[in-house]
């Protein structure tokens, strides 16, 4: 009976580990699927497929959830953070202080605007900039401090809100990771100036596509949004100023829509994941992630530290696990940023090549977590 009990476990092992991914986007489609089919047929009889009813009600109801009063949805998470910079008329012999242990597009979007981006060392336990490296960064050419929420986690978003106001500066804060994660009493988006969102797939309110959110406090930056994101002006023959063509279609606007209402659900499952790898990871050699507890955790990924990385990658690739490495590289050594090759960060370099991130969305199961935890667990 035992051997083939565990005969029989082994083979469902095999069976799971051969599925096992970082994340599986189809699983939720599956779950949506009755009520997004239905939605797409509907816009797509309904004619209005730019700037809609779809998009403005999408809008609405990201302002009930997040508390807030100015929404524009746009293209990417990357064109809200080029549009949020110009609206704040950020530009050439600007700088902007932000973190390089991030995705690219937080630093590119700066460069794009003709910007510079000066970059502080993070909080190696968060992950996060760490606010007691920003000020000493400020310089009279100091326009703003473009700070990340990473993998689902807020930073010390009071204090550099504070070190913002103290220097007259503006923040904005990359929301593109942390979509649904509070801090303190507010959701984050909601401290910064202006908070900028993707709906990329993988994000934690993700489309089939490409779409982005730009959260604004301040009316006159809500019309500049407006006009960015139509070629400058919101009127036939206006054109105000420079601007994109960067809008949210109405099939993904309402594809959002429908699953803004199960947001809460989706993070308190990612939250579960997290909980059970708490739970199951003991390895003195693995470093799990430091919740700071000011504010509630997305889960957007779930990154470990480990010394020797390297040993543990080929660990987990002997045993099928996947993972992901974000980030390998701090942004200031990639070639795009060959004249900041000089820069060291200690806390970023460090962090850079010790992080590992474990699968983890809202439908990873309970069995998985089990046996990617006993493999950890059986790292030397
Ligand atoms: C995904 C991401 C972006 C870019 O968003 P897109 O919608 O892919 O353009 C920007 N910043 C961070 C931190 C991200 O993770």
């Amino acid at each position: 009976m035992w051997t083939k009990g565990s005969h029989h476990s082994k083979k469902d092992n095999k069976r799971a580990l051969k599925k096992m991914k970082s994340f599986d986007l189809t699983k939720q489609y599956k779950l949506f699927k009755k009520d997004i089919n239905k939605k797409i047929l509907q816009v797509l009889s309904s004619g209005s497929y730019i700037l809609g009813r779809n998009v403005k009600s999408f809008e609405n109801n990201v302002c009930k959830y997040l508390n807030t009063k100015y929404t524009v949805s746009c293209n990417s998470g990357t064109d809200a953070l080029v549009m949020s910079l110009r609206a704040l008329n950020i530009g050439k012999d600007d700088q902007v202080i932000t973190t390089p242990f991030t995705y690219f597009a937080t630093s590119e979007a700066i460069s794009l605007v003709g910007a510079q981006p000066v970059f502080a060392d993070i909080n190696p336990h968060t992950f996060n900039i760490n606010p007691k490296r920003i000020e000493k960064l400020i310089t009279n050419k100091t326009r703003a401090i473009l700070s990340v929420n990473l993998f689902g986690q807020a930073c010390e978003l009071d204090k550099i809100s504070q070190i913002a106001k103290m220097y007259d500066l503006s923040h904005i804060e990359d929301c593109a990771q942390s979509f649904g994660t509070t801090y303190k009493t507010k959701q984050t988006g909601t401290y910064g100036n202006i908070g900028c969102f993707s709906f990329f797939p993988t994000k934690n309110l993700g489309c089939f596509g490409d779409g982005g959110l730009i959260v604004a406090k301040n009316k006159k930056i809500y019309e500049s949004l407006l006009k960015l994101r139509t070629h400058g002006g919101i009127k036939r023959n206006q054109h105000d100023m420079i601007g994109y063509n960067s809008r949210l279609d109405e099939i993904q606007a309402a594809i959002l829509d429908i699953k803004l209402k199960y947001i809460d659900k989706l993070i308190k499952q990612r939250i579960g994941v997290a909980g059970a790898y708490y739970k199951l990871i003991k390895n003195e050699k693995i470093r799990l992630p430091y919740k700071d507890i000011n504010g509630k955790h997305s889960f957007n990924q779930f990154t470990i530290r480990v010394k020797n990385r390297y040993k543990m990658e080929k660990h987990l690739i002997k045993h099928k696990i996947p993972y992901g490495i974000y980030y390998s590289k701090p942004i200031y050594k990639y070639k795009a940023y060959s004249a900041y090759s000089h820069t060291n960060l200690p806390m970023v370099e460090k962090v850079c090549n010790e992080c590992l991130s474990l699968p983890i969305y809202p439908e990873l199961e309970l069995k998985d977590i089990r046996i990617i935890s006993r493999v950890l667990n059986d790292y030397e």
